[in-house]
């Protein structure tokens, strides 16, 4: 059990590319129970394994969001596909755990299904509605080196990364002060 740091934008390791998850053994499960922790301190709705530091394809989505009780554990989905999106689409604010503070609008299908590995092994599929879209959504591309930045203009991404680099800054300064 370990809180293992967030990856921060433009960290190359966003970028690489992810590897399948072919066998449920300790060290898969210890990576689930990392991001479990990893997400619960950043108080996340989700996190995928890149994020992390961790290239195989895994991800997590926070119990209550997937319809479970609060007290559940988080959703694990290993080599998601996503199989299905709705036509209609929804437009709001996206946040990433990679992208401290910063809010982006994105356009998502309102609905999707997504099939996925469970940590017992088997093949499952999930369905999502709004907010529970955007978040299977928004995991499932981090799984494939897309991050929110790719749905803005270079000019609002170079501002992205003059506010997080000031951010980074600010704490490379108070650890060496
Ligand atoms: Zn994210």
């Amino acid at each position: 059990m370990a809180v293992r740091p967030t990856v921060i934008w433009p960290d190359p390791r966003l970028r690489e590319p992810t590897v399948a998850i072919t066998t449920v053994d300790d060290s898969v499960r210890e990576l689930y129970r990392d991001l479990c922790d990893s997400m619960y301190a950043e108080n996340g709705l989700g996190m995928a394994a890149p994020q992390i530091g961790d290239s195989r394809k895994m991800f997590i989505v926070e119990p209550k969001l997937a319809g479970l009780a609060e007290t559940d554990p988080p959703v694990c989905l290993m080599n998601p596909e996503v199989i299905e999106t709705s036509d209609e689409q929804q437009d709001s604010e996206e946040g990433c755990l990679s992208f401290p503070d910063i809010y982006i609008k994105v356009k998502r299908p309102m609905r999707c299904k997504v099939r996925y590995m469970g940590l017992d092994g088997q093949a499952h599929e999930i369905d999502g509605e709004a907010l529970m879209s955007r978040c299977l959504l928004h995991e499932n591309d981090h799984l494939t080196g897309k991050l929110l930045v790719d749905f803005v203009g270079p000019l609002k991404r170079q501002m992205i990364k003059k506010k997080l680099q000031r951010v980074k800054d600010a704490e490379a300064d108070e650890a060496a002060g």
